[in-house]
């Protein structure tokens, strides 16, 4: 069994596979140097001290060891899906070697998209992916440091709200006219912004920018379409990943916004499957083909991987969910908001609301939230649970808040 990528999906299949009864040689092949590790602190904990590398590890050296995974740190170049057979530079002699697979696990997850602005290349623009890049950024994130984000979407919020935690001053570029593009609902879209303003991020919407250049003072200046100019001392691009499918394309695999799967994640060669950020699926709620960057989506689609690569016909079966922390707020967001053609909204105490998303037919397809962790989090996990038990409540009573949601489903 060979996985490719030691990332969040790749070391949850390795574990998998031994959890399934799998007792021949796992490889794990990555081009990161770590232990595979969750990335969620990348953007939060990791910038703001309150995470370390370690605890970021989806298991230990000894952890690999027991379980009799070998990991080896190296480039996958290509994939012979008709011999079975790939090649790999890295390791510790950096030579190009061929490795036999049986079966073959493709978790390699995206690359970040550069900024294709002027200057870009001179200034150095830090993107966030791994712990490599929160690294680099968290000891420049010093109190009264002026820094650019470019970005509203997820990473881009984080990296804000981590940099105010640590005393900077944020301007977070948005070209779009809202946050979070539409990933989640306009209303909730504008109490993220609100509470952003709030905590002194000055945020702009409808801009971008122009060109960078290093100023004599050894900032740099950044030239903004609505023709202003802002001096930073570090700039951070949250503008997406391009999932990392190149492999796949190469060997001949089906390759749509991402590598083409089923509903058995089984891409189109036989013996191979992926998994996490890369796999294109089909989506459990309507069948459309779909991506989904989340932690949740890495860390239930490496089982039914595993369990696939053992030649089981698992089938998805979760619901999308992610969720992200900004201060001591959180947005959660559970199945697909867009396949809901009305909302219902619940206040919650504390300040938090819950969006219930419903077709036509006034079955729950969707939630989302917001507010303070501490009011939005229980809550939140009652309507995950409505929605994955397929509950039809009614709308009077999702929105009163008198009316408990534990008895709804
Ligand atoms: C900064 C950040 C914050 C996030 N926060 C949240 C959050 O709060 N909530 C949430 O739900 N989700 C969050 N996510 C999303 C979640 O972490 C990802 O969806 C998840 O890590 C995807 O796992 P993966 O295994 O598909 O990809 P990855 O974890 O990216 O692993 C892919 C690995 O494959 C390796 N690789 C690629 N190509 C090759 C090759 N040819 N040869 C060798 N190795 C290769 C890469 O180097 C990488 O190590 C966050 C992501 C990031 C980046």
């Amino acid at each position: 069994m060979v996985i490719v990528g030691a990332g969040h999906a790749g070391g949850r299949a390795a574990q998998a596979l031994r959890e399934f009864g799998w007792t021949g040689p796992v490889m794990m092949i990555g081009a990161e140097p770590h232990l595979p590790y969750e990335r969620p602190p990348v953007s939060k904990g990791l910038l703001t001290g309150e995470q370390t590398p370690e605890r970021c590890q989806l298991m230990s050296a000894v952890d690999l060891d027991r379980l009799q995974v070998s990991q080896v740190v190296a480039w996958v170049e290509r994939i012979d899906p008709v011999r079975r057979e790939l090649w790999l530079t890295g390791g510790p002699q950096q030579a190009r070697r061929r490795i036999d697979y049986e079966a073959l696990l493709l978790a390699t997850g995206g690359h970040l998209r550069r900024l294709r602005v002027p200057g870009a290349e001179a200034v150095g623009i830090i993107g966030l992916r791994t712990l490599d890049d929160a690294a680099r950024l968290a000891p420049r994130l010093q109190p009264g440091a002026r820094v650019l984000v470019v970005g509203g979407g997820f990473i881009g919020l984080e990296v804000a709200a981590s940099a105010r935690q640590r005393g900077c001053e944020v301007l977070l570029l948005e070209a779009g006219e809202r946050l979070l593009g539409r990933a989640v609902p306009a209303a909730l879209a504008a109490d993220v912004l609100a509470l952003h303003r709030a905590q002194g991020v000055e945020v702009r919407l409808g801009c971008a920018p122009t060109a960078f250049a290093l100023a004599g003072d050894g900032r740099r200046r950044v030239q903004l379409d609505d023709g202003s100019e802002w001096r930073a001392d570090v700039i951070v691009a949250g503008i997406g990943i391009e999932p990392a499918v190149e492999l796949a394309r190469e060997a001949g695999l089906a390759v749509g916004r991402g590598i083409s799967v089923d509903a058995t994640l089984a891409t189109s060669a036989p013996g191979i499957f992926a998994a996490g950020d890369v796999a294109e699926f089909p989506g459990v709620q309507d069948g459309r083909p779909m991506r989904h960057e989340s932690w949740h989506n890495a860390e239930t689609q490496a089982r039914v991987a595993a369990a696939n690569l053992l030649g089981r016909g698992e089938r998805l079966q979760a619901l999308p969910w992610f969720w992200s922390d900004q201060y001591d707020h959180q947005i959660q967001v559970a199945g697909d908001p867009a396949l809901g053609v009305r909302g219902v909204a619940r206040a919650l105490e504390g300040g938090a609301r819950i969006d219930f998303h419903l077709d036509d037919a006034g079955r729950l397809v969707a939630a989302s939230g917001f507010g303070p962790t501490s009011a939005l989090a229980r809550e939140f996990k009652l309507a995950r649970w409505l929605l994955e038990r397929g509950a039809q409540p009614g709308a009077k009573a999702l929105a009163d808040p008198g009316v408990r949601l534990r008895t709804l489903g």
